[in-house]
């Protein structure tokens, strides 16, 4: 059985359901409800969201997608090379976009939907992003 999976996806918005239903595949062999899988879905779809709007804009960079478990606990990372965060601790404030055309919702939908969300940016470097259920 295997216990983690790792993908490199162009900074493209068709690859985000790829990191979706490729995440969701991973994440049911372990006994999550459906309800948690859609869950974990909508997580994996805003964090990989966020790395190719905001991390890479128009440009086009490489977005890696990494899953693991243990039999018990699922753990996600999404990572991006692209223009990173300022202040993490605003970004994560529901309602909080820096485009006026967002809501400002992903990262409210991520803690919603997860156990934990861990992020580490660098402004310039990039962002990873750790989602735990
Ligand atoms: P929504 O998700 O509702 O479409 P949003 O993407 O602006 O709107 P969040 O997903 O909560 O809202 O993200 C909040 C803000 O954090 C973003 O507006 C953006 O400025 C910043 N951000 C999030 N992820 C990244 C990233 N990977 N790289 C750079 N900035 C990011
Ligand atoms: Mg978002």
């Amino acid at each position: 059985e295997p216990r983690w999976l790792e993908l490199r996806l162009p900074s493209l918005p068709e690859n985000v359901g790829v990191a979706r239903v490729a995440v969701a595949a991973f994440a049911a062999q372990l006994p999550f409800t459906l309800s948690e899988l859609e869950e974990i879905k909508v997580a994996v779809s805003e964090a990989v969201t966020n790395a190719v709007v905001h991390g890479y804009g128009h440009g086009q960079g490489v977005v890696t997608v990494r899953a693991g478990h243990d039999g018990h606990r699922l753990w996600v990372e999404v990572a991006d090379s692209g223009r990173g965060i300022a202040d993490i601790e605003q970004a994560r404030q529901p309602a909080f976009s820096t485009d006026p055309e967002r809501m400002g919702m992903g990262f409210a939908f991520m803690e919603a939907f997860m156990d934990q969300v861990d992020v580490e940016s660098v402004p310039g470097a990039g962002t990873v992003v750790r989602l735990y259920k």
